[in-house]
Parts: structure tokens; C-alpha cells; sequence
């Protein structure tokens, strides 16, 4: 399910009736979650590992400028250039124009959350360039013109029967009796599909998990080794990164490591853990000639100095999404973001302007999961909360809202009046309640009463409740005292 608008109310709702869409999110609970816990419990010492996790990345950003200037410094001594692009628009002039003077016609792509934030597919075809995804789930997504809705798993909200089809549609040469009910199979056929898309593609794009600012090196992990050949085949390797991906030292990218795929997939490590520096060296087997890579700022740097800061430290493991209940109802389309979840809640606001997507930080019930699976330890309730009052905060004096919280305010701060008009309002709901003491339908509350009953209010307020009790209590003592 691709979302139609950035309305959240109405993706939710559409989302919450894709029974397609219901099937293939189980998988969030049944995989995702368990293993990480399986991880976590096989680790002693996981919680250490993310201490000394989130000081790295706290140090990181500290002195993020310093280990920027040395990364830079050793791409350029292993033969490397590095770019500089202050936003979307920059980044992807940048690479297209990196795609042209290599004369690229076609060219091979690994998973980068970072290209998808910046659009860069949608460049490249304008530019004339064929752009190839070679991870699995984005091939899927690809071929089915969609977004990732997830970012480790991007084609999460699929089944396999829809994949099945999907390949069936653009595999024109596919034997109608191949059998392609199961994933080996699947990702054979995407493989036969992938192997002449990279021994032709003139360039090949990956993202980096890290960039070591010691040894100049990128690093992506990943499971299915298409990463190393998108890097090593082609003559030209573009590495497309945030700012905030560097580390100090290949030590610290290390520790970083270690909980990385703990906490995605519930693995120990991925499969492949691919270094990159620099293009390929005399009596190198193999590499490209020519290596460059990209640092894409697009709002990293303002978020460096101001309350959203510790969202910086996010490693893209996908746990806080894979936790979060908001997600696993609705998925990561209803979303509208590259970012979907709680992650998204707080990165998106950021990118395109929480006036642009109000509805992002108040999609969650605050239980707090997210930050409790953190990684890194990244206090995501407290930085939605934050969005939610930036948001209030930019609304008039007269919106609904904020009329409501004043008047409140009033009545909370004169406490007969509360008492008096809780009591009213009680008594009133109780009454209107009737014997079945349930609303099916209630002025105000209808996107509730639209989905489920509301509980009528006990006819007194706990408050009267207890006075009353007082009142007896009182008298009761008094009597006493008189009798003796
Ligand atoms: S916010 Fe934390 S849990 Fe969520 S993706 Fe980033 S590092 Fe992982």
C-alpha cells in the first residue's frame, strides 16, 4: 500500500483494512522483536555496549567538524574525493553530475536511507541515467514504483504471493511453471535478474553505515553481498552518506557493529561487514578506478545545535520501529516518510518541517518501547514530546486547541469552579449514559465512539466521593466524642 497524501488519518485508516498489509506486518512481532530479544539475552553485556555506544556518538557530534576534516583528509590520501552537499538539491546534482563525467548510461545501487531521503532515483531517470536497486526489498519496492516502508526490510508491508506476482509482471521471460512460492527461489530469480545489471552498470552508489574518520574507510553491512559488487565492479563508486555517520576510530565502529545488527535483525553480525577506502591500488585484485563520496548535510548541522541533537546518534537499526505499536498496526506507508516510526516522528520534522507533518510525533502512545530497544539510547519520547509543543506553540491564540487549554487552565487553577463544572459534566454524561452506562456515539469523542463504546463517567467524581466519606468520617467522629 503506497499512501495517496501526507493526511496520516486517513493512510492509518486505509492501512488498518489492508488485510494484505495486516498479514505481512505479523511479521514485525514474530521475527524482528524475538530475535532481538534472543540477541540481547545471548549478550551479558549489551547494556554496556550501549553506554559506550551512545559516548561515541555523543563525542562524534561534539566534534563532529574535526573528524569530518580528518575523514575527508584520508579519503583524499587513499585516492578518493569527497563532496560536500549542504542539501537534497545539492546532493543530487552532485551525484548525477559524478554519473555524467563517468559517461554512465546505467547504474547499480546498494540500500542507502540517505538516497531515498534525498530522491535520487527520481534524478537519475531525469537525468537519462537507469538506476538499478540491487538489495532485495528494494528491487521489490522498484519494480513496484513504491517507497520503503520500512528502513532495514523495505519491502516489509509485502506477502510473498504479492511478490510472487510482482516478478511474475516484470519478468517477462519467467516460465509461467517456475515454481516462486518460496524465498530461495525468489531471491534466485531476483539474482538472475541483478547478474547482467552488474557487470554492466557504469557506476555503483552505496551508502555507508559508518565512515571511519582514522582510515578514510566506509563500511556497510549487509546480507546478501550485493553492496560488495555495486562497490567493486563498476569503474566509478559513489559512497553517499549523512554527516552524522562518522566515527573516530575502526574500534568504535566496532562497538558500533556489535549492536547494529542486534538490535535490526537479531543477528550476531550480518553477513557481510564490507570496508571501503579509497579506489582500487596497484595489485588490488579488483575495485573501481575512480571513488568519491558524498556527505549530504540536509538539516544535520541545525540539529547539531539545537534540542533534536541526540537524534543524531541514530545507528538505522530499525528497532524502535520494529517495537513501536503505532507501526505495527498501520506500517510504514501510512507514515508518508522515507523515515517511518518513532525514529521518523522526530527525523522527518526536521527535513520537510513539522508544519509539513504535525501528525508524525502525536502517532504514538508514548509506552516508551522505542527508546527502551534504543541502541543507542536516544530519548524519542522526549524529542516527540518536544515536536508536539513546537507545533502548539506555532498555533494562533484562537485555535481550538489552545482555547481548550485555557480555559482548563482557568478552571484548574480555582478549584471550586473544577469541582463544580466536573460535577456538572459527570452527572450530565452519567445521565445521558442510561442504563447500558456505554456512549455509541458522543459529540466531540466520534473518533473514538466511531470505533468502539465510551465508558460512561461514574455519576460522582472521585473527589465528591471522597469528601463525602470526610463529611461522614467527621460526623461519625463527632458523635462519639458526644457520647463519651
Ligand atoms: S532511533 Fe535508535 S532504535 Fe531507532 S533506528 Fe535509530 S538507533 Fe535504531
Amino acid at each position: 500500500m503506497q499512501p495517496a497524501s501526507l493526511n496520516f488519518r486517513e493512510n492509518a485508516a486505509r492501512a488498518l483494512e489492508d488485510t494484505q498489509l495486516q498479514r505481512a506486518l505479523l511479521n514485525v512481532k514474530t521475527g524482528f522483536m524475538v530475535k532481538r530479544a534472543q540477541a540481547r539475552a545471548a549478550l551479558p553485556e549489551f547494556d554496556e555496549l550501549r553506554n559506550a555506544a551512545a559516548a561515541i556518538k555523543d563525542h562524534v557530534l561534539a566534534h563532529l567538524d574535526l573528524y569530518l576534516e580528518e575523514y575527508e583528509r584520508r579519503v583524499f590520501e587513499a585516492g578518493g574525493h569527497v563532496h560536500w552537499a549542504r542539501d537534497a538539491a545539492e546532493a543530487r546534482a552532485i551525484v548525477v553530475g559524478l554519473c555524467r563525467e563517468a559517461g554512465a548510461k546505467s547504474v547499480t545501487k546498494g540500500k542507502s536511507m540517505v538516497s531515498e531521503e534525498i530522491a535520487l532515483n527520481a534524478a537519475l531517470e531525469d537525468a537519462g541515467i537507469e538506476p538499478v536497486e540491487t538489495d532485495l526489498g528494494e528491487y521489490i519496492i522498484q519494480l513496484r514504483h513504491e517507497t520503503p516502508s520500512h528502513i532495514v526490510a523495505p519491502a516489509l508491508h509485502l506477502t510473498r504471493d504479492q511478490i510472487e506476482s510482482d516478478f511474475r509482471a516484470a519478468h517477462t521471460s519467467l516460465p509461467p511453471d517456475r515454481d516462486l512460492t518460496q524465498i530461495p527461489e525468489l531471491v534466485a530469480e531476483a539474482r538472475t535478474m541483478l547478474r547482467q545489471k552488474f557487470l554492466s552498470a557504469d557506476v555503483g552508489i552505496t551508502g555507508a553505515n559508518f565512515l571511519i574518520a582514522e582510515t578514510g574507510s566506509s563500511v556497510i553491512v549487509t546480507n546478501e553481498g550485493n553492496g560488495d559488487l555495486t562497490q567493486l565492479l563498476p569503474r566509478t563508486h559513489i559512497v553517499i552518506a549523512s554527516i552524522e555517520k562518522a566515527v573516530p576510530t575502526l574500534e568504535d565502529a566496532s562497538t558500533l557493529i556489535r549492536l547494529l545488527a542486534r538490535s535490526a535483525t537479531g543477528q550476531e553480525i550480518t553477513t557481510y561487514t564490507t570496508f571501503s577506502t579509497g579506489p582500487r591500488r596497484e595489485g588490488d585484485p579488483d575495485g573501481p578506478d575512480a571513488y568519491h563520496v558524498v556527505l549530504v548535510d540536509n538539516g544535520r548541522s541545525e540539529m547539531l545545535g539545537g534540542p533534536f541533537r541526540d537524534m543524531l546518534r541514530c545507528i538505522r537499526c530499525g528497532a524502535c520501529i520494529n517495537h513501536c505499536p503505532v507501526y505495527a498496526a498501520i506500517g510504514g506507508h501510512a507514515y508518508a516518510s522515507v523515515y517511518p516510526g518513532p525514529m521518523g516522528s522526530v527525523l522527518t520534522p526536521q527535513l520537510i518541517g513539522i508544519h509539513e507533518c504535525a501528525h508524525l510525533p502525536n502517532a504514538s502512545t508514548f509506552c516508551g518501547r522505542c527508546q527502551s530497544v534504543c541502541p543507542v539510547n536516544i530519548p524519542l519520547p522526549k524529542l516527540m514530546r518536544h515536536w508536539r509543543e513546537v507545533d502548539f506553540r506555532a498555533k494562533p491564540a484562537t485555535s481550538l486547541p489552545k482555547l481548550a487549554l485555557r480555559a482548563w487552565a482557568f478552571a484548574a487553577k480555582h478549584p471550586r469552579l473544577y469541582r463544580l463544572l466536573a460535577g456538572i459534566g459527570t452527572r450530565l454524561l452519567s445521565m445521558l449514559a442510561g442504563r447500558r452506562r456505554r456512549f455509541r456515539y458522543l459529540p466531540f469523542a466520534s473518533a473514538w465512539t466511531q470505533a468502539r463504546d465510551l465508558a460512561a463517567p461514574a455519576p460522582r467524581s472521585f473527589q465528591a466521593l471522597w469528601q463525602r466519606q470526610q463529611r461522614e468520617l467527621e460526623r461519625e467522629r463527632l458523635r462519639h466524642a458526644r457520647r463519651f
